[in-house]
């Protein structure tokens, strides 16, 4: 049989067949995947082959194959510094929610944020939220940094987890879809999960009772169907996650509108700094590129670890 991973919990699998029935699968044998070294063989949002182990009571599965990633988000793992955790495969879309006050989204924590998105090949939209709170000022910084995104050709949307303006084009965009939501705490990621699917068992909920009550919880991402045919996956626990090891030559190609301008400049390793005839810095004089990006890019470069850290949906 086939399906997709819903849940892991480390040894026990949680799999939606193609049947829509859901088994609980183990792993026969050792899983490696090529290319990387995971403490997890398998995540959420894997497609995977299973056989089913009828004879026991209770029907369980052996997940026998993995199917090749369309992609995959990493962390570092805590205890081994040379492993990642997969936290997540096969997504289809990132959400970025931002506020502009109440809190402040940096332009360096979302530029951080999409080029994680562009390294690992998932699409990354911009969702503003608490348009309902609004003041013309923050309406101005809003419009430009729509402006500034829009143009390097990311999606945005606008919306309001409170009063529900703008749901409709959200669900739009999410339909037939695997989605995560990350942004800071406070953004309103638990408002807007709720806003989108009423009644959907929120862990964010749960986990920050459990910490209340001082127990020590370890969380696994969950994969989740909406009423509208959206699927998202749901990561509580997971304080960060961002891209391991990256070379200095590499972090420009994640700039879609820098990237694009690479071969005209002089030198075909260039670093868009201080070398000569570079387009890239053409482009920043010319207000082809924005400051904003060029300075995320540079804090990048110089290996500025601030904001790094992106709170994933019910952190
Ligand atoms: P999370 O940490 O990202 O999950 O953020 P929450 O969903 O807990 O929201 C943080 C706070 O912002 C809560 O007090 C929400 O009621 C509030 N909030 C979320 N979305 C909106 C919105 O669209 N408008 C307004 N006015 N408040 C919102
Ligand atoms: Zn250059």
């Amino acid at each position: 049989m086939t399906g997709i991973v819903y849940k892991s919990t480390g040894s026990w699998y949680t799999v939606k067949a193609d049947t829509n029935e859901f088994f609980e699968c183990r792993i026969k044998g050792k899983f490696r995947m090529k290319g990387i070294k995971s403490t997890n063989p398998i995540a959420v949002g894997d497609k995977v082959d299973f056989d089913l182990d009828t004879t026991a009571d209770v029907v369980t599965g052996v997940i026998t194959n993995i199917h090749e990633r369309k992609n995959y988000l990493i962390r570092k793992s805590v205890n081994l510094s040379k492993q990642v955790h997969i936290i997540a495969a096969n997504v289809d879309i990132l959400f970025i929610l931002v506020t502009i006050d109440n809190p402040v989204t940096t332009t360096s924590f979302i530029d951080r944020l999409l080029v994680t998105a562009e390294a690992y090949g998932i699409e990354a939209i911009l969702v503003f939220n608490k348009v309902d709170t609004f003041s013309e000022e923050t309406l101005d910084d809003q419009l430009f940094l729509q402006y500034t995104y829009d143009k390097i050709g990311y999606k945005c949307l606008r919306v309001s987890a409170a009063t529900g303006k703008g749901l409709d084009a959200l669900k739009e965009t999410m339909t037939n879809k695997v989605s995560m939501f990350t942004g800071h705490s406070g953004v309103g990621k638990s408002t807007l999960v709720n806003a989108l699917e009423p009644g959907l068992n929120l862990k964010t909920k749960e986990i920050s009772e459990q910490h209340q009550q001082g127990q020590h919880t370890t969380t696994f991402a969950e994969m989740y169907d909406l009423s509208f045919d959206a699927k998202i996956i749901d990561t509580p626990g997971i304080r960060g996650f961002g891209i391991v090891d990256m070379e200095p030559q590499e972090i420009g190609n994640y700039f879609p509108e820098f990237f694009k301008l690479k071969d005209q400049c002089k030198f075909n390793n260039c670093l868009h700094r201080e070398e000569p005839h570079c387009a890239v810095k053409d482009a920043l004089d010319d207000d082809e590129i924005s400051w904003s990006r060029y300075k995320s890019y540079t804090q990048m470069l110089d290996g500025d670890e601030e904001n790094y850290r992106a709170d994933t949906y019910g952190n």
